[in-house]
């Protein structure tokens, strides 16, 4: 079978490898679609900090059962030819984290086409117990659902109500999947950045408001939005130090201030404001528990993620798209692999 590797930083094929085989438990999947992450871009780039190589990356997919473990007992409701996507996270279960129920921050989690091989691959084995089915579900946008966990988990960190103003601060997928979350509650959501195509596919896809931040300060924003009041909840998508300086000032007296971008640059700022404020800061990581829930909400047509995948190309092109969306290319949101049908 063909496999996107990664064999080391700044290097990336499609090479062929042996098939592999379910272990204990597993199910052997047929990949469908599959999206390229900015975690799949950092492997490439050789910036992720816990990438070994050669790698498959990968951790957002959709694909189809192909065989379950012997044993029946061991099916637990699934049948050969169902459509799932699987969270790709891996908790060890042991740790402190883990023992109090926060699993997705898993001191010694591995994270698919991150810590082991992910879902850049024709066959994929994984725990039934990490599949969840999606019967009738369009595949493409089932391959969005595990990007849409993180935004819909930091919107629970985050605590979010219906009608509260709320800023996202980047319009990549990450936070526009945020902003769908935050509206399916009813929140009322602007968003930020500096890329205009992607400001103008925020507000088709519902935004109160959109702010071009190359032309607008951060504080005209709060002044058109919200008569200067400060937003409720402020969402930062980018990890760009800056972003977080204009998440504390965008932020209004209580608000809370939930982090998504995982930023490596060091923030200056002067932390009275995180007192005079009274500003509840909320990091959120992966996510948990939430997949089924977010099947539901596409499935029922309650979330339209469609609009977000904004370009698929074959298998065969996988590794261009790699290299073009590490080089930061075009305006694509999000960038779908798709798997050639069964032969
Ligand atoms: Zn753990």
């Amino acid at each position: 079978m063909r496999a996107i590797q990664v064999t080391a930083p700044g290097r990336v094929e499609l090479a062929e490898v042996p098939a592999p085989r379910p272990g204990p438990g597993e199910a052997l999947l047929r990949v469908l679609f599959a999206g390229i992450c900015g975690s799949d871009v950092q492997t490439l780039r050789g910036t992720q900090p816990f990438a070994s190589y050669p790698r498959v990356p990968g951790h957002e997919f959709s694909a189809e059962i192909l065989e379950l473990p012997a044993d029946a007992e061991d099916a637990a409701g699934f049948s050969v030819g169902d459509l799932v996507t699987g969270v790709p996270y891996f908790p060890d279960g042991t740790c402190y984290s883990c023992r109090r129920g926060l699993t997705n921050a898993c001191e010694r989690n591995q994270t698919m086409g991150v810590h082991r091989d992910g879902a850049f691959q024709e066959l994929l084995c994984m725990p039934l117990e990490h599949l969840h089915p999606a019967p009738g579900m369009d595949p493409r946008d089932l391959a969005l659902v595990e990007p849409f966990s993180i935004g819909s988990h930091a919107v629970r960190r985050a605590r979010v109500a219906g009608g509260e103003r709320m800023l996202v601060l980047g319009a990549g997928a990450i936070g526009m999947l945020t902003m769908l979350a935050a509206r399916a509650r009813g929140a009322e959501v602007w968003i930020a950045d500096v890329l205009p195509a992607r400001l103008a596919l925020a507000a088709r896809l519902g935004a109160a408001g959109t702010a071009d931040l190359t032309t607008a300060p951060i504080a005209q924003v709060v002044q058109e939005a919200t008569g200067g009041d400060g937003f409720d909840v402020v969402a930062e998508a980018t990890g760009l130090p800056v972003s977080f300086t204009n998440a504390l000032e965008a932020a209004a007296t209580g608000a809370r201030l939930v982090l998504i971008g995982n930023g490596t640059a060091d923030v200056t700022f002067g932390p009275s404001v995180l007192l005079k404020k009274e500003l509840e800061v909320l990091g959120s990581r992966n996510s948990r528990d939430i997949f089924p829930q977010l099947i539901e909400q596409i499935s029922s047509h309650r979330v339209d993620v469609s609009p977000l995948r904004t370009r698929i190309v074959p298998l065969e092109q996988g590794p261009q798209a790699l290299r073009d969306a590490a080089a930061g290319a075009g305006d694509d949101v999000k960038v779908l692999l798709e798997f050639p049908p069964a032969p």
